[in-house]
């Protein structure tokens, strides 16, 4: 048996560093593979901010119009003193122009114009107002977002290099899969939902060593990380550490943490594999101490736990030797446990949150101070 400390710091030498192109419309939520410098500055002319009509200068009593310029007119127009160009909001402004009149400050005649109030802005971007040539705009590990992935358009990149999103093979064991329903598959493929990672449901094995094998060697072909539940803890029927000895290695087996002890964690064809216990809340337990930050950094997004403190509503006892995982509900500054068992999914489904209770006590009491890591 190996402590929840000994176990993360294994799981936390695992990495994933594979990337590809991705076109940017694909590229939501996917993580920068490369820094993104700018080619160019943005807006690359100057340009209108308003409606309005572009000057050289505001002491003149009128302005004669000589042109006009919409967005998307890239004329290479010059502006003289005394003369007026109108501009559209977003358009070029010509060469010589300090100023741009909005249409509300003007009052027009024939082909003359008249400013009338008092201009505060030139209502102009300049060049580079937005984003300068040669600046790096985006770094490596940056998570695509709709508020960056603009910056990247705007620089017209639309192919933009990324990690690969890992692919997480899932599969639940157990031949009572035929009678009570599938919990665990959906939780975890949640979890990797939530850690920025590609699920992928393999299937239901049977607890049957042919079985086993043949639905992990599918997840093999198709997916960089395999993660099973049931069949790894005591029982005659299972098997599966027998199964990951014989076609992988196993890393560590039996966690010291109550709930979740059974776990397993091995490699196969160098392929990280997690063996989830079948109950429930430990499969869900294991998935937020042990498999969220794991992926989470597989997948190179940040990991970081929301802890807020509360006091305890109950005294809950603990075993030596064993870190206890305990799921609370928070109100009005209290943490009320509700843990009822291993195999009740209502332990944890309405929880807020968890405390853990380390190896080295055997007792939160009623009234201490808490630590809540809550769920996010
Ligand atoms: P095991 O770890 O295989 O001994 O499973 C322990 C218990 O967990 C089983 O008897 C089932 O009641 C339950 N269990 C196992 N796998 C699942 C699953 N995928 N969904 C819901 N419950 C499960
Ligand atoms: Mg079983």
């Amino acid at each position: 048996m190996i402590s929840v400390c000994d176990a993360k710091n294994i799981l936390n030498k695992y990495s994933f560093n594979k990337v590809n192109y991705v076109d940017i419309y694909d590229s939501y939520g996917k993580v920068l593979a490369e820094d993104i410098t700018s080619n160019m500055d943005i807006p690359f002319f100057s340009k209108s901010d308003k409606d309005g009509y572009a000057v050289v200068d505001l002491n003149l009593k009128h302005y004669t119009l000589v042109d006009e310029v919409l967005a998307g007119d890239m004329r290479d127009l010059k502006i003289e003193k005394g003369e007026c160009i109108h501009v559209a909001t977003g358009a070029k402004v010509p060469e010589g122009a300090n100023y741009v009149i909005p249409i509300e400050y003007v009052e027009k005649s024939n082909n003359e114009i008249r400013l009338i109030g008092d201009i505060e802005e030139t209502n102009i971007i300049k060049i580079g107002d937005d984003i300068k040539k040669n600046d790096k705009v985006l770094k490596k590990g940056t998570v695509i977002t709709e508020r960056n992935i603009g910056i990247i358009a705007s620089l017209g990149i639309e192919k933009i290099k990324v990690y690969e999103t890992p692919k997480v093979g899932i599969i639940s064991t157990g031949n009572e899969l035929n009678s009570i329903k599938d919990v665990n598959s959906k939780t975890i493929f949640s979890i990797v939902k939530k850690s920025n990672c590609q699920p992928i449901f393999i299937g239901n094995a049977k607890d049957d060593i042919d079985d086993l094998k043949s639905k992990i060697n599918k997840a093999l072909e198709h997916c960089d990380v395999i993660i099973t539940s049931g069949g790894v803890s005591a029982g005659k029927k299972d098997y599966l550490p027998r199964v990951v000895s014989s076609i992988g290695e196993i890393i560590f087996h039996k966690v010291k943490m109550r709930p979740g002890m059974p776990m397993l964690f091995g490699e196969i064809n160098k392929k990280p594999i997690f063996c989830m216990p079948g109950n429930v809340v430990s499969c869900l337990t294991c998935s937020y101490v042990f498999l969220l930050p794991f992926l989470k950094k597989l997948a190179h997004v940040p990991f970081s736990k929301k802890v807020v403190r509360a006091h305890l509503s109950e005294d809950i006892p603990s075993e030596y030797g064993m870190t206890y995982f305990r799921p609370v509900k928070l109100k009005d500054g209290m943490a009320y446990p509700t843990f009822k068992g291993s195999n009740l999914i209502t332990s944890i489904a309405y929880a807020d949150g968890l405390i853990e209770i380390k190896e080295d006590e055997t007792l939160k009491n009623k009234n201490d101070v808490v630590d809540v890591w809550v769920f996010e």
